[in-house]
Order: C-alpha cells, then sequence, then structure tokens
C-alpha cells in the first residue's frame, strides 16, 4: 500500500490513543467537530491576531521573521500539517539562518511528551520546506503568557520517524490497535461507541 500523507497531529493522538487515529483513517466518515474542537480552532485564530502585536523575545529572539498559519507538507516524511507560527532568524535569505517553530497551546500545563513529539515533527517538516536548520521550537501557553522551549533532539528525531512508521503500518494494514492502558482517555472519546470490547 503507498504511504499515506499523515497529519503532524496524528502522532500526539498516537500517544494518546492509537486507535482514535486509526479511526480517523479507516473509519473517515465517522469524525465529528467537536465543541471543544471547535473552541481550540478559534481561539489559536485570536492568538494569532495577539502574536502579531508580541515581541519575539519569548523564543529568545531578537530579529525575525514570522510566518503565521504556515501550510507544510512533505512526500518524503509522510507528513502534512499547519504551523501556528515558523520565525526565520534573522530572515530567510540571511547566511547562518535558522529558523524555529512556534505552537499555542490553551493549556496551563506543562506540555507533556506528545506536544514535543509533535512540535518536533513540525521542526522536520519546515527544515524540509526551508531548508534551513531547527534547533529548538516552543510551545506558547496561551493562558499563562509564556513559552516551554523543546530542543529539537537526536531523540525526538528519531522518534517523528518511528511513530509515522508504526502509525503507516497500523493504518496500511488495517489491524487495529489495542487500547491505551488507562480508560481515562475513553471518558470524553467521540469514538466511544465503536469500542465495545473496552467501554
Ligand atoms: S473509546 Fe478509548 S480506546 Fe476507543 S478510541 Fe476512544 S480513547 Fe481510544
Amino acid at each position: 500500500m503507498a504511504m499515506i500523507s499523515l497529519e503532524v497531529t496524528d502522532l500526539k493522538q498516537w500517544r494518546y490513543c492509537a486507535r482514535v487515529v486509526w479511526y480517523h483513517y479507516c473509519l473517515p466518515a465517522v469524525r465529528p467537530v467537536t465543541a471543544l474542537m471547535a473552541h481550540g480552532i478559534a481561539h489559536h485564530h485570536d492568538e494569532e491576531g495577539r502574536e502579531e502585536r508580541r515581541s519575539l523575545r519569548p523564543y529568545g529572539l531578537t530579529a525575525g521573521e514570522r510566518h503565521f498559519d504556515l501550510a507544510l507538507r512533505s512526500e518524503v516524511l509522510g507528513l502534512r500539517g499547519r504551523l501556528d507560527l515558523a520565525v526565520a532568524t534573522p530572515d530567510r535569505a540571511s547566511a547562518g539562518a535558522e529558523a524555529v517553530v512556534v505552537e499555542y497551546k490553551d493549556s496551563e500545563q506543562r506540555p507533556g511528551a506528545h506536544f514535543k513529539l509533535q512540535l518536533a515533527a513540525y521542526a522536520l517538516l519546515l527544515e524540509s520546506a526551508w531548508g534551513l536548520p531547527v534547533r529548538s521550537g516552543w510551545i506558547y501557553q496561551i493562558p499563562l503568557r509564556q513559552a516551554v522551549r523543546v530542543p529539537i533532539t537526536p531523540a525526538l528525531r528519531r522518534d517523528v520517524a518511528a511513530t509515522t512508521a508504526a502509525i503507516q503500518a497500523a493504518v496500511g494494514g488495517e489491524a487495529m490497535p489495542d487500547p491505551p492502558t488507562s480508560r481515562r482517555p475513553c471518558v470524553n472519546c467521540e469514538f466511544r461507541r465503536f469500542c465495545n470490547d473496552v467501554v
């Protein structure tokens, strides 16, 4: 089976519950946009307006060229997605330029490993699109108005490749993944009615 183009958000979701990603691709007609998802999308757009007025200081930068809601895609990586903010510093044309990736998060909780994995996937996509190294990503926590730095390490890069391959294999093989160890994600899951074996 040919490699499908996965959403970057699938990597984060895969960590939360692999079945949700599997349902998304193998039962594509059944996924609704929940009220919570709609709220999150609206909040992200509000944040872009504020970000345009904000300095680059939260990201440890003094100069940079900002690109909001940037569509990224790579056939080689098998990934696509929309990055909240990409910054080239000092700009894309300068010798020695670098880039950073920024994602907004509507939460006060310290970003978990799944958010870092998603950010690393955006970093790889941006490197591929712009041809600039991405050594750091930032997760901007909207309620706290603070940014958390995430180094884009070799281990995170390998994790992106391994997770992408695992999702591709599961979707291509059409074998439904096991549920998560904890049943906590099942409480508000829109796929509950398909998981009679666990809920
Ligand atoms: S009900 Fe639970 S196991 Fe089933 S898809 Fe949702 S989170 Fe995963």
